[in-house]
């Protein structure tokens, strides 16, 4: 099949729109809430420690970005309400989600949430952040490198086409030589600097949980996973899943750049490690000691750097005015 050559970001939104309408993600790749309910309680105990850190405001947004099956905010949830019940009482739980399918199940975990399409409808008020694996998913841009001036990818008929760029669409500031990719994640631009700029305005803290290096490189990332194996990103457009690396480096100077401040990136796995993963699985194991070999091989896998440790990263932004947030280093003017 031949047709008008689409511009990738575009191939990829629409691929993904179809893929998360119609599938079942969790059949193709696994996240770290799915692994264990302890990633999810952890990440609601950050956020209990950020609302305190705000000065404990209220009301106040808990809203999380992508929530998948709402396995992450059902653990959260059930971990604030333990831990830090004047949270629990103050929040209202905000969902930023297109897909129609994944809402459904997200109001099975989490009947009491308000849903929305983008950010832009969640009221102004104090809030808290959190996202993971939701910035991999958004469409990405790539630019070649040719001579002296660039292409960019195009898909035809499921294959790569190359079409010439202006070099001032490109990001500048990561070397690439002859052939060499680079790619732009323009939508996760965008919503870091409408976070970034809301903090600004209102108290409050984000959490970005995804793979990709800490610094910025040249390279094509982008993945496409059908039952858990890799396939050719352009031969099952919207029935394999479409990710690609995030580039913390990058996201963390538009964050800057927007005057939020900034934490990480860091390990997924010094981060868990921080806020008490171990301590948590070890009291879940004491407990439940017919679930202690699970709870153990969850807690490796998220935190092991042969498997989920390494690769993933962690970025806080917060308002000018919260102290540092728990899990990570000091904030830092740049990277
Ligand atoms: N956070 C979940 C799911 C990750 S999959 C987990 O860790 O298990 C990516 C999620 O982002 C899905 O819920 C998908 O429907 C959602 N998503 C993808 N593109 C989106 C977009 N442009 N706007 C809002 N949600 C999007």
């Amino acid at each position: 099949m031949t047709g008008p050559a689409e511009r990738l970001d575009r191939f990829m939104a629409r691929a993904n729109a179809i893929y998360y309408a119609s599938r079942d993600p969790f059949a193709d790749f696994t996240t770290a809430p799915e692994i264990s309910q302890m990633f999810g309680e952890v990440i609601g105990l950050w956020a209990a420690i950020a609302w305190q850190l705000l000065g404990c405001p209220a009301p106040v947004a808990l809203l999380e970005a992508g929530p998948g099956r709402g396995t992450l905010m059902a653990d959260a949830l059930r971990a604030i309400r333990q831990a830090a019940p004047g949270f629990a009482a103050a929040m209202q739980v905000h969902l930023i989600e297109t897909s129609p399918r994944l809402r459904a199940a997200q109001a099975n975990r989490v009947p009491a949430a308000v849903w929305h399409e983008d950010l832009a409808s969640v009221p102004e008020q104090p809030f808290i952040l959190i996202a993971n694996e939701f910035l991999d998913a958004l469409p990405i841009r790539q630019f070649v490198r040719r001579g002296h001036g660039w292409t960019e990818r195009f898909v035809a008929g499921g294959t790569w086409v190359e079409q010439p760029v202006d070099a001032a669409e490109v990001p500048s500031g990561r070397a690439a030589g002859e052939g060499d990719v680079v790619e732009v994640n323009e939508p996760a631009r965008g919503f870091v600097a409408a976070v970034a700029n809301r903090l600004c305005r209102q108290p409050g803290a984000a959490l970005f949980v995804d793979y990709g290096p800490m610094r910025s490189a040249a390279g094509d990332s982008l993945q496409a996973l059908a039952n858990k194996q890799p396939v050719d990103p352009l031969a099952m457009a919207g029935v394999a899943d479409l990710t690609a690396h995030v580039d913390f480096a990058d996201l963390a100077a538009v964050a800057r750049h927007a005057g939020a401040q900034v934490q990480g990136p860091q390990t997924q796995g010094a981060f868990l490690a921080k806020l008490g993963l171990f301590q948590r699985m070890e009291r879940l194991a004491r407990s439940r000691p017919e679930h202690a070999t699970t709870l153990m091989t969850a807690a490796q896998r998220l935190t092991d750097p042969s498997a989920m440790g390494e690769l993933f990263k962690v970025l806080a932004i917060r308002s000018p005015a919260c102290p540092d947030l728990p899990g990570l280093g000091g904030s830092s003017a740049q990277q």
